[in-house]
């Protein structure tokens, strides 16, 4: 099991961010995109259910309606039956059937051996008879009851023609509201779900009645009434408020939700893995900066404890030997200091307590000053250096000690990550009241990727040459805090192979504008 673990481990930065985001974020997008199908799926189901509830209730609004006109019909022939009924001529029953046609017009009674020409329905046990006008004068259809007479015989047919638009507009409210929500075959009844919108149409898509508005993208079903009815089309459709609207209408902001949801998630979860591998990294930098520390501060002081053994036991043989191992020496300490003074101002920075005291400075002095307790490193590791500075330079707004400081560690870098071609350059230049100080070497180059993270603490190029030059990782990162506390900024540019310039870009110092502060 040790293996897989090694093998992340050793995984480059960029490796091991998309592994974890793979491991973590990809299951919860694919979980996202599960729970937004599934939601497409019960809505698109939702949809097809209410589509066939609706056609259903079309067809149970026809019913309705031929429940409502048989019942009418029955209402009004009352009279007409009691003539049929005690044996009445027939215009005595047409008379009856007069009295009480308020829906109707022209009532008329059709004897028993006309009715082959009517159709009949039957409707909750009742027969409806219905048919076109015999006489052919009326556009409207005939509508009629069957009456018996005294024996119990059908002796004929009572009714009236009836015009079945206005019968439609007359009704449609009573038969919506009371009719179907008392039949308890209309699924509860039509008034129980609410929210539902039922209209008529005639046969060229006129709107004939409504019950309520309709939904904004109304369902495009619709359903033919037959019998007494024909030709005229009932649509049932949700109203905005409906479920089935609601339903379809939420399942957009749902489905939104769910991809934020899988947004915030996806980069909460970089963020925290970009955090949780620096932080890895950073253990392991600060790792390997005690075992680099330890060989830093080691190395010199073995050398300078064998260049004073060496001294003291007279071991040399002329004065230019003796004089060799004190420059060593004083080398060796230079580096030392160089590296504690490091440590003890980036635990100084780090913990807020490093005060920088700026006031005029001559850039002039500042390397002068650096170059001279440098001299000697470069002399005997055969550097050639030049210093290409403008004799009219305008102070520095800083803190001459700490520049210095900056300065030594860019020539300790260019030193330490040169190969064959050893040369050392410093540049000073002034623009637009600013002053750079420029370090360049014809050394090993950083390759563009790193540039940006060399300046973080304790952060090294483990590869090429700098794997073997050991260092803390600390120079750089004191250089920029440094420079950013004097409001400046460090650049670099570099060509791996070619060699790197490490500007330092610091303000320059305006007479009478400031005094000397500390920050
Ligand atoms: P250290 O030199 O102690 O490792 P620094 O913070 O000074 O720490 O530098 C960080 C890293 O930047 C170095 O390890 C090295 O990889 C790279 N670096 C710095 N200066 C140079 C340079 N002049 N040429 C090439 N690489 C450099």
């Amino acid at each position: 099991m040790a293996f897989p673990f090694l093998a992340v481990r050793q995984m480059p930065r960029t490796h091991k961010l998309a592994l974890l985001i793979g491991a973590v974020a990809l299951p919860a997008v694919a979980l996202a995109i599960v729970a937004a199908l599934l939601t497409l799926r019960v809505a698109r189901g939702v949809e097809a259910e209410s589509a066939r509830y609706d056609q259903y209730l079309s067809a149970m609004v026809t019913e309705a309606f031929e429940q409502e006109l048989i019942t009418q019909l029955r209402d009004a022939v009352v009279p007409a039956e009691g003539v049929a009924r005690d044996g009445g001529a027939a215009p005595d029953v047409v008379r009856a059937l007069a009295s009480r046609s308020r829906q109707f017009e022209a009532p008329h009674f059709v004897p028993v051996d006309d009715m082959a020409g009517l159709s009949v329905l039957m409707v909750e046990s009742q027969m409806l008879l219905y048919g076109d006008d015999p006489t052919g004068e009326r556009a409207h259809p005939f509508a009629a009851v069957v009456l018996r007479g005294p024996t119990g015989d059908v002796v004929g047919a009572g009714g009236w023609w009836f015009n079945p638009r206005a019968f439609i507009a007359a009704n449609l409210a009573n038969v919506v509201r009371n009719r179907l929500s008392a039949n308890p075959r209309t699924y509860g009844g039509i008034e129980s779900t609410r929210h539902l919108c039922v209209q008529v149409f005639d046969g060229e898509g006129h709107e004939v009645a409504r019950v309520r508005e309709p939904g904004r993208t109304p369902t495009g079903r619709f359903a033919d009434m037959t019998g007494p009815f024909e030709g005229f089309r009932v649509r049932v459709a949700p109203t905005d408020l409906a479920p089935a609207a609601l339903a379809s209408r939420f399942v957009a902001v749902q489905i939104a939700l769910i991809a934020i949801l899988a947004g915030v998630l996806l980069g909460a979860t970089f963020i925290s893995v970009r955090y949780i591998v620096r932080q890895i990294e950073l253990v392991q930098a600060k790792s390997s900066f005690v075992s680099n520390i330890t060989h830093e501060l080691k190395t010199p002081i073995a050398v300078i404890k064998l260049a004073v053994e060496t001294i003291e036991m007279g071991r040399f043989r002329t004065d230019g030997e003796r004089d060799k191992y004190l420059r060593t020496i004083q080398r060796e300490s230079d580096k030392l200091a160089r590296l504690v003074n490091n440590i003890l101002d980036f635990a100084r920075l780090e913990s807020g307590q490093q005060a920088l005291r700026l006031g005029p400075v001559d850039v002039h002095d500042v390397i002068s000053t650096a170059l001279e307790s440098f001299r000697l490193r470069l002399e005997d590791e055969g550097f050639e250096w030049r210093v290409d500075c403008p004799e009219r330079v305008p102070l520095l707004k800083a803190d001459a000690l700490a520049l210095q400081h900056c300065v030594l560690n860019l020539l300790d870098n260019a030193v330490k990550y040169s190969r064959e071609r050893k040369e050392v350059r410093l540049i000073v230049r002034q623009r637009d009241g600013w002053v750079s100080i420029a370090v360049s070497d014809r050394g090993i180059g950083i390759a563009a990727e790193d540039q940006k993270r060399i300046f973080e603490k304790f952060a090294r190029v483990e590869a090429g040459l700098v794997h073997t030059v050991k260092g803390a990782g600390l120079g750089l990162s004191l250089v920029d805090q440094i420079v950013r506390a004097h409001h400046g900024r460090v650049e670099v540019a570099s060509t791996p192979g070619e060699g790197s310039i490490f500007t330092l870009i610091l303000p320059q110092w305006v007479e009478g504008q400031d005094s000397p502060r500390d920050v």
